[in-house]
């Protein structure tokens, strides 16, 4: 394919999700709720994760809005965490922080799945910090759990 047929169609990709956000709405069942705004673009994100016991992310949902970049961003993100594990969403972070900064190794990895759509944006400094709210959100929710988690062994 070429390299202008890829990006049209990471365009409609992005677009997609723009349009028909996955899992957008509020999860009753969350246990931990995590805020992120851009104040520079206007974006705005919160994020809703149900993790186990096993810090497996049994469900994921967000709320927000702001530009396509970062709500197509996040839409991809929760599709890729349920199912994983809290570390195996922060490796997804790291990877696709990579990207963000250029990595043409880490844009070839199959892990990130649609999120690769993302690439173009790496050429945009401005807009990198778009594409990673839903990431930052996700980094700081995994903080907390890790805090609960330490809470809890520490009052036992
Ligand atoms: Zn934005």
């Amino acid at each position: 394919m070429t390299q202008i047929a890829l990006s049209s169609l990471y365009q409609q990709l992005i677009l997609e999700h723009y349009r028909k956000p996955r899992n957008k709405g509020r999860l009753p069942a969350a246990t931990v709720v995590v805020h992120m705004n851009n104040p520079v673009c206007g974006d705005d994100i919160q994020l809703y994760l149900a993790v186990d016991a096993e810090q497996r992310v049994t469900a994921a949902t967000f709320l927000g809005h702001g530009c396509s970049i970062s709500q197509a961003s996040v839409s991809m993100m929760t599709v890729r965490l349920k199912g994983k594990t809290l570390a195996e969403g922060l490796a997804l972070a790291e990877r696709f922080t990579e990207m963000m900064h250029g990595s043409k190794e880490a844009a070839r990895d199959r892990t990130l799945g649609e999120l690769r759509a993302l690439q173009g944006v790496s050429k945009f400094p401005v807009r990198i910090k778009c594409a990673l709210l839903g990431f930052d959100a996700l980094q700081e929710a995994a903080k907390r759990v890790r805090g609960q988690a330490e809470e809890a062994a520490g009052s036992q």
